[in-house]
């Protein structure tokens, strides 16, 4: 007997509702959301009377209170945004529920998300005996939990780790973001870091490139971002050395991206527009193509993995651990593209682990600090295969 309640159905949600729907060690499951007619249409899809669904403000601790007294879920997958983090979280702690999100908690009006504002809700869910797992997308997500499956079966020592992060997709539109826009967009313009020696090294936003070869893709141009899951990583693994974190982005995405900043049309701050107040990058969103509207002329794959190198029984060794997924068959299976589908299936899958006592630990933790093996065992067979190549040229 486990109750799930899914919160966001966007893209992501789509995905974690569909995989939930199959997997009955959820006995009931409810998706909420901002708009209810959302919830309602993916419930329809899925069928069965599976999915009940309601409304929510998720930035109201109130409402969640009302509806997680209601609905009374074991474990609440946040899939809204990161500005809903902390009020979900807070709910969760008035409630006795469990948590788990995918995206580090951001405030709405400063582009910065770090760890730290979550991890302070250490000692309170560990003082309720409750869980929060945080991160448990792709990346973050299954590139912690490939690190640490490294770090456990073939290092003893991970001294450089580079996150790559390929989409190699073709949508056909002119300019368009795989995920929510606005938190996109707010990502990518940052300045870039990583870690380096024991402290973090400064970039100007996407100034470091190289060409990467993914599997079955081909080269791709790949810029160092600063990616979060690279706080917690440097963290649980402080043998490492160095950690950096790259994703491609072609010519055209970037013109448009140039353009966007250089007309102002990525401010978060306020600007008023015939007596009303909008942000600019927020009315950008309304006008750019919906993430969930990219799958049905979606073509091609993403690649998405971890290379390391480090010691193994006194020899350095280089390990490559990805998954390569396809946009048509996610949107197949799911009505969605493959980075939601690869959010959405760890997701559901880190729940269905925590639900089955095979993660446990009162408290917050990061992915990574879970067993790796029980998930990655099954992370095959719920949509998401992954390939491992020993002692070859890293490229990085
Ligand atoms: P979308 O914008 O498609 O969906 C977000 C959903 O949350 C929408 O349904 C939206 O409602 C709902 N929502 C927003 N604000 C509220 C609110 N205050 N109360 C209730 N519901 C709300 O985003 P995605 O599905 O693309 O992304 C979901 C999450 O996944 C994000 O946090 C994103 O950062 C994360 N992500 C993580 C990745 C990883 O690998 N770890 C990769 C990709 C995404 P409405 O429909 O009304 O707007």
């Amino acid at each position: 007997m486990s109750r799930l309640l899914i919160i966001g159905a966007g893209g992501v949600g789509t995905v974690v509702a569909h995989k939930a729907a199959k997997n009955e060690v959820f006995t009931d499951i409810m998706l909420a959301s901002r708009t209810k007619a959302k919830c309602d249409e993916i419930a329809a899809a899925i069928g069965g009377n599976r999915i009940q669904t309601a409304r929510v403000d998720a930035d109201s601790v109130q409402e969640l209170v009302e509806l997680m007294r209601s609905f009374k879920p074991d474990i609440v997958i946040n899939v809204a945004l990161p500005y809903q983090d902390l009020t979900i979280m807070d709910a969760c702690l008035e409630c006795g529920v469990n948590y788990l999100d995918t995206a580090n908690y951001e405030p709405k009006d400063e582009a910065h998300f770090e760890y730290s504002w979550q991890w302070a809700y250490h000692d309170r869910f560990k003082a309720k005996g409750l869980t929060a797992i945080l991160g448990c997308g792709f990346d973050p997500g299954v590139s912690a939990i490939f690190t640490a499956y490294a770090a456990k079966h073939h290092f003893d020592e991970i001294q450089y780790l580079d996150i790559v992060d390929c989409n190699a997709g073709n949508h056909g539109k002119a300019f368009a973001t795989n995920f929510n826009p606005e938190i996109n967009i707010r990502e990518i313009t940052q300045n870039g870091r990583y870690w380096e020696n024991g402290q973090w090294v400064k970039t100007g936003p996407l100034e470091i490139h190289k060409m990467l070869t993914y599997p079955n893709i081909g080269q791709r141009d790949s810029y160092l971002l600063y990616h979060e899951e690279l706080e917690s990583l440097v963290k649980n693994f402080p043998t490492i050395k160095r950690a950096r974190f790259w994703m491609t982005f072609g010519q055209e995405y970037l013109t448009h991206l140039r353009v966007i900043q250089d007309i102002g049309m990525a401010r978060i701050d306020e600007v008023e527009y015939n007596g009303v107040k909008i942000v600019p990058l927020q009315f950008l969103k309304a006008v750019l193509p919906d993430p969930k509207s990219l799958g049905s002329n979606y073509h091609g794959q993403t690649s998405i993995g971890c290379r390391i190198r480090g010691l193994k029984d006194g020899k350095e060794r280089t390990y490559y651990i990805y998954n390569n997924c396809d946009h048509e068959a996610a949107y197949k299976e799911t009505g969605t593209q493959a980075v939601s589908y690869t959010t959405g299936v760890p997701a559901a899958l880190g729940a269905a682990m925590f639900v089955r006592g095979l993660w446990k630990g009162a408290g917050v933790y990061n992915v990574e600090q879970f067993d790796p093996d029980p998930f990655l065992a099954e992370l095959g067979e719920q949509g998401l295969p992954w390939v491992e190549k020993f002692d070859i040229d890293l490229e990085v």
